[in-house]
């Protein structure tokens, strides 16, 4: 019946650490909003989410506080980051029945309380069916990889908080790495980079600016330059300097050494009939980190391997959920168990 299928109010959710995506069957992205909320800081009363909230980080007054529940990968607010889950879920639900069931990607790294806090905020939303899905292997399958075969995969997802790596075959996660180095810690490390090195105090968003304009993992063919504005850290005022991409990529060293580590890491504990499908087909990178300039190279020069940018990598695991939820039965196998008795 694919009109009750194309109409049903299923979902399925990226749950991320920087960006929460919401996928409906027959409609596709219906919500892409960054993981934030704004809430009260006596009565934990959620007052904005998403973009909404983004909006006030650094203009609240003191009983109004703005965070991102999932930061690292982890749940560091467990109640605030239910009530943002059911406040997503309620906005693309409107005035509609609440959903039927839902398909939730989270990180690989997350703990039973942690499964089981995603699971209950989705009920509390009114989904009388919750699956939970890890995220690489979302990913695998948003990026059209046949997940069911019998061939090893390697996925590499690099989001806000943690970078999830992968080895997929036979609908399982053969070997796994999920380290909280992702990028934040590179936005973190250009914060730190001028406040070291220009005596200049920049802010998140500006770093942010600076890694997507002139954030690279290899040398550039041309090498960038870039105005940067910050508060000078000596005499308090206002201050413009330009400096170039190579600066930027010398401050991102330690972090993206330490996720090719991991990838080595990973390829290691690989066995190796799976090590030499990955080696014929190559490593497949997901996530907002992968639009890294130079990343892929990188990795390939670092692994001697293929490495492909998955299309449009910022959606590629909500693809595979949504892709989850339109044929559940044929995906139930590439599911976490879910262990609640
Ligand atoms: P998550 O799954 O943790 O929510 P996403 O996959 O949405 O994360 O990716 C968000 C991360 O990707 C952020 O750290 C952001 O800075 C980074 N990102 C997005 N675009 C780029 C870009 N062009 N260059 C480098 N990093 C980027
Ligand atoms: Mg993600």
């Amino acid at each position: 019946m694919p009109l009750f299928r194309f109409f049903s109010n299923d979902l399925a959710i990226d749950l991320g650490t920087a960006n929460t995506l919401i996928w409906m069957p027959g409609k596709g992205v219906i919500l892409d909003e960054p993981s934030v909320v704004a809430f009260d800081r006596n009565t934990k009363h959620i007052i904005a989410i998403g973009h909404d909230a983004q909006t006030m980080i650094g203009k609240t007054h003191k009983d109004i506080k703005v965070i991102r529940p999932l930061r690292d990968g982890v749940i560091a607010d467990f109640e605030i980051a239910e009530g943002m889950l059911r406040a997503f879920i309620h906005k693309v639900t409107k005035n509609w029945q609440p959903p039927r069931r839902v398909v939730i990607g989270v990180p690989s790294g997350i703990s039973e309380v942690e499964k089981r806090a995603v699971r209950d905020s989705a009920e509390h939303a009114g989904a009388r069916e919750v699956h939970l899905i890890a995220e690489p292997m979302a990913a695998a399958i948003g990026i059209g990889m046949e997940v069911h075969q019998s061939v090893g995969n390697m996925i590499v997802d690099i989001g806000g908080g943690t970078s999830e790596i992968a080895v997929i075959s036979l609908a399982g996660i053969v070997a796994d790495l999920s380290l909280r180095i992702a990028g934040n810690v590179l936005n973190n490390n250009i914060i730190q980079f001028f406040r070291r090195t220009h005596n200049l105090l920049i802010g998140e968003r500006t770093a942010e600016i600076i890694k997507h304009k002139t954030g690279s993992a290899a040398p550039l063919e041309e090498e960038l330059e870039i105005e940067v504005k910050g508060r000078d850290l000596v005499t308090g005022i206002p201050k413009m300097i330009v400096v170039s991409s190579v600066d930027i990529r010398n401050s991102l060293t330690e972090p993206i050494t330490d996720i090719v580590n991991g990838i080595l890491r990973l390829l290691e504990q690989t066995p190796p009939e799976l090590a030499s499908d990955i080696l014929e087909r190559g490593i497949f990178l997901s996530g907002g980190g992968a639009l890294l300039k130079e990343l892929d190279k990188r990795i390939s020069q670092a692994t001697g391997m293929a490495v492909y940018i998955a299309d449009d990598p910022l959606q590629a695991v909500v693809r595979g959920t949504g892709k989850v939820i339109e044929n559940l039965s044929y995906y139930s196998p590439v599911l976490i168990k879910n262990t609640r008795y």
